[in-house]
């Protein structure tokens, strides 16, 4: 006999997890210079989740309390018949906040459809206003039709938008202010990531690119003045939030160099091939596609599993840019 389930789930150093974010594919239209190599190999097809399976690990933590799922990739929404998935994650009782995070390619045709079926936030990825630039940047993003699936995305009403930017020295830090700009014009939020040093990229420095984001506030604070709007939190995530007071936007610095936020960390992260990562800068996993495809397969077993992984979900990342990383996967392999 089994045991009991837990209502919610609570690991090791006693942090809540209730966020899950789940990659639908690790593929992608672009490759973006920090993320993929520009010759990928992808996992092979029947080794990715079938979005029924996806349904059925989200479903099963949501269960266990988690009330917050974003789907993410590779770009979610290369994914075919994505809203197949998306349509009933939205009808699924006890689900709070369906979110997602985009390249935006393709929201000029699924952002209505998109918050239709119950999507609530979405975050869009921009690194660079100067099209030739963005296609050198994501080596195969078209800047026009981003911008229209931005658009769109404000059309459909989604509670927050938030643009992520990567910054990298010497390729789109003079691009600091037009970004922050962008964002206020429109009245969406901006965050800004550091790099983390997720899978090894040979025509690609890390250590040379890196722009932190004390440089970058810097540069935000030449034209504007940044209220805080406090430290991070469990709720909020790791981004550290402040107000220009022209309107609504808001703009966040996500650094997981400069300050650490592990002891926050509320969340775990599904790969498209069903590999349940606890921790983004550290390889402990567990498979649940071998509890999904195993032929006495149950929903209970499936949350035994996760309530077990619990146990190994390590205290801290150590993300150093100097060294080769320790992470060989990709952040597209990962679930960014
Ligand atoms: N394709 C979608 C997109 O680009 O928004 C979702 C997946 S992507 C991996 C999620 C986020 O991770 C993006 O905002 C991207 O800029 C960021 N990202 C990718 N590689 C990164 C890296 N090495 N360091 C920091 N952020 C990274
Ligand atoms: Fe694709 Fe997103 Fe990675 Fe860019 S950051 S290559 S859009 S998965």
């Amino acid at each position: 006999m089994m045991n009991e389930l837990p209502s919610v789930l609570i690991d090791r150093f006693q942090r809540r997890v209730d966020y899950v974010r789940l990659s639908v594919t690790d593929r992608c239209d672009f490759r973006c210079v920090y993320c993929m190599a520009e010759d990928m190999t992808f996992v092979p097809k029947q080794h990715i989740l079938t979005l029924e399976e996806i349904y059925e690990v989200a479903r099963a933590f949501v269960e266990l309390g988690v009330g917050k799922i974003r789907l993410t990739g590779g770009e979610p929404l290369v994914r075919n018949n994505i809203l197949s998935l998306v349509k009933p994650l939205g009808q699924l009782p006890g689900l709070d906040q369906l979110v997602l995070t985009s390249n935006g390619s393709q929201l000029h045709r699924l952002a209505a459809p998109l918050r239709e079926a119950g999507v609530k936030r979405i975050n869009i990825s921009l690194d660079s206003l100067q099209p030739r630039r963005f296609r050198q940047l994501t080596r195969h993003g078209n800047l026009d039709q981003v911008i229209a699936g931005i658009d769109a995305a404000i059309a459909a009403r989604f509670e927050r938008i938030r643009l992520n930017a990567v910054i990298l020295k010497g390729r789109n830090e003079d691009e600091v202010l037009d970004l922050v700009d962008f964002a206020l014009q429109r009245g969406i939020d901006i965050a800004f990531i550091e790099e983390m040093p997720l899978g090894l990229i040979d025509e690609h420095d890390r250590a040379l690119s890196f722009c932190s984001s004390e440089e970058l506030r810097a540069i935000i604070a030449q034209k504007y003045t940044l209220e805080t709007l406090g430290d991070p939190s469990g709720q909020a995530g790791p981004a550290r939030y402040f107000r220009t007071g022209a309107g609504p936007t808001r703009i966040g610095f996500i650094s997981p160099h400069s300050h650490n936020f592990c002891h926050l960390c509320n969340r775990v992260r599904v790969t498209a091939e069903g590999r349940l990562l606890l921790c983004l800068g550290n390889e402990h996993s567990v498979d649940l596609r071998a509890v999904l495809r195993a032929p006495d397969y149950t929903p209970q077993k499936l949350k035994h599993c996760i309530v077990g992984a619990m146990a190994s979900k390590p205290e801290r990342h150590h993300f150093n840019l100097q060294d080769t990383p320790d992470i060989v996967r990709f952040m597209n392999a990962t679930g960014g």
